[in-house]
């Protein structure tokens, strides 16, 4: 039988780390199986759920790579993908438990079922419904019916029975029915819940396995029961660990960044990101740690997903982060860092600089960088006017420096090509000034930057070019100046 699995996001926030890591195993177990991925959308929470954050999702799957093979907006022979527009099915499939005696309309009002949720939990028994609405005769109905109150309807489910998931991560795990009152499968105003869209969609999409997060565990005796309620074959479960932060606790927003498009703000790569995601409770075979996505499906396995929880380090993702980054070549590095330079608000010089000077830019920059967005640190030498604070003062005024940086600049005002000359000019300076190196260097940057350390110098005087270089040289002169005046 074909593999089909499914990702089934609910579209009330952006897509969270672990969303992602649910759909990438979907992935790569579908790519692994030569199955089909099909991405649904969950959005019967209406309250909560936003047409928006399920735009942001899409987007966040196409920025990690992870294409789909039905579903939202390339559509698909079980079409409509959204589960809000697929009410009529849901409905259909109640009456179907309903005429079998296996569903029934509730009339409890909230502040009944709150109060007898209360009197359990004060009683340290677990809350669930104890059933009032039951047995009730056609005509009690009825006549609740014609007191203007419409109802939910329940699932009748099983007592006195084990529900065993044989899950291919946790292995078997037992629940006793007895634990699980009747619960509403269809809301008064039409909307069915999660534990039953759930099922049904699951069977009409024909899905095989159900690879999800472990919260999601403790629902599957409740799917479980609808499944043989209605006489369907049920999927295979695979409930993948939580992910959890440094400290041991559930990954939440105090950890810092929970959602794919922080990621990405903060300027991680897709592939760092995926290939980090991927490691995050799944241990391939071989110590390999860096793979590109064709290798993870060629590799993946659900056997080899831990059922401990993975503990997100963050060293490590910038670790990766950098390794990738490094693959890049110039020109392509250099396409990722435009939006980041515009919003460190370097657009305007970065444009003013053409492209081979930006490319010395890129070149100069790149080793220094963990994420794209530590560019605008890192390229303000190379793009700001220096300034000079005292520690600059105390360096430039120093006995002779002044008339040691006016030869300098006349070396390398002449300067005319790239990073090649540059590079010989700076190598050669200290012995046509017949001073030594360490006496040229430090001054010479401070004099241009403003600081004592930063970029190798020859890039920095590649991008501002011989012309450049001499304007810097000349504010330092006139700081000095102003100083002595
Ligand atoms: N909509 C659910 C969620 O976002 C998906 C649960 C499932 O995969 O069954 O958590």
């Amino acid at each position: 039988m074909r593999v089909r699995v499914r990702f089934a996001p609910s579209p009330t926030g952006p897509l969270h780390i672990g969303g992602a890591r649910s759909a990438l195993f979907n992935y790569l177990f579908a790519r692994h199986h030569q199955g089909v991925l099909v991405v649904r959308v969950e959005d019967t929470d209406l309250e909560r759920s936003r047409s928006e954050y399920e735009d942001e999702i899409l987007a966040s799957l196409d920025w990690l790579g992870l294409t789909w093979d039905e579903g939202l907006r390339v559509g698909g022979p079980h079409a409509p993908y959204r589960q809000t527009e697929r009410l009529d099915t849901y409905r259909q499939c109640a009456e179907v438990l309903l005429e079998r005696g296996l569903a029934y309309p509730c009339f409890c009002s909230e502040e009944e079922l709150e109060a007898e949720r209360a009197g359990l939990i004060a009683k340290g028994e677990t809350p669930r419904y104890l059933g009032t609405c039951r047995n009730l005769s056609e005509e009690e109905r009825a006549a609740r019916r014609q007191a203007g109150i419409v109802p939910t309807i329940r699932f009748r489910a099983p007592q006195d029975r084990l529900y065993v998931v044989e899950d291919l991560v946790r292995g078997r795990v037992a629940f006793e029915g007895n634990t699980i009152g009747d619960f509403i499968i269809m809301k008064s105003d039409g909307i069915p819940t999660y534990n039953f869209a759930v099922v049904v969609d699951d069977h009409l999409m024909e899905i095989t396995h159900v690879i999800r997060a472990e919260e999601h565990l403790t629902n599957t005796p409740r799917q479980m029961m609808i499944y043989e309620a209605m006489g369907w074959e049920m999927p295979k479960f695979a409930h993948v660990s939580l992910i959890l932060g440094e400290d041991r606790q559930k990954m939440s927003k105090r950890h810092g960044a929970t959602s794919v498009i922080q990621y990405r703000q903060r300027g991680y790569l897709p592939e760092a990101l995926v290939n980090f995601l991927a490691l995050l409770g799944w241990a391939p075979e071989g110590q390999e740690e860096l793979m590109t996505l064709d290798e993870m499906v060629r590799a993946f396995s659900l056997e080899r997903v831990a059922r401990n929880p993975a503990v997100f380090d963050l060293d490590k993702l910038n670790w990766m982060n950098q390794q990738y980054l490094k693959r890049k070549s110039t020109s392509e590095l250099g396409m990722l860092l435009r939006p980041f330079l515009e919003e460190a608000g370097y657009g305007a010089q970065v444009a003013a600089l053409g492209e081979a000077r930006y490319r010395i830019l890129v070149e100069g920059v790149r080793d220094y960088l963990v994420c794209l967005s530590d560019v605008g640190e890192y390229a303000r030498p190379f793009l700001d006017p220096p300034r000079y604070d005292s520690e600059a003062e105390a360096v430039l005024a120093q006995e002779g420096v002044a008339e040691m940086l006016a030869r300098c600049r006349v070396c390398l005002g002449a300067l005319e090509g790239g990073l090649d000359e540059a590079q010989s000019l700076l190598k050669e300076l200290p012995g046509m000034l017949g001073v030594p190196a360490r006496q040229v260097y430090r001054p010479l940057r401070v004099a241009l930057t403003g600081k004592t350390t930063g970029p190798e110098l020859p890039f920095l005087v590649a991008v501002w070019g011989g012309q450049g270089t001499e304007e810097r040289l000349q504010r330092a002169f006139a700081f000095l100046s102003a100083r002595k005046a």
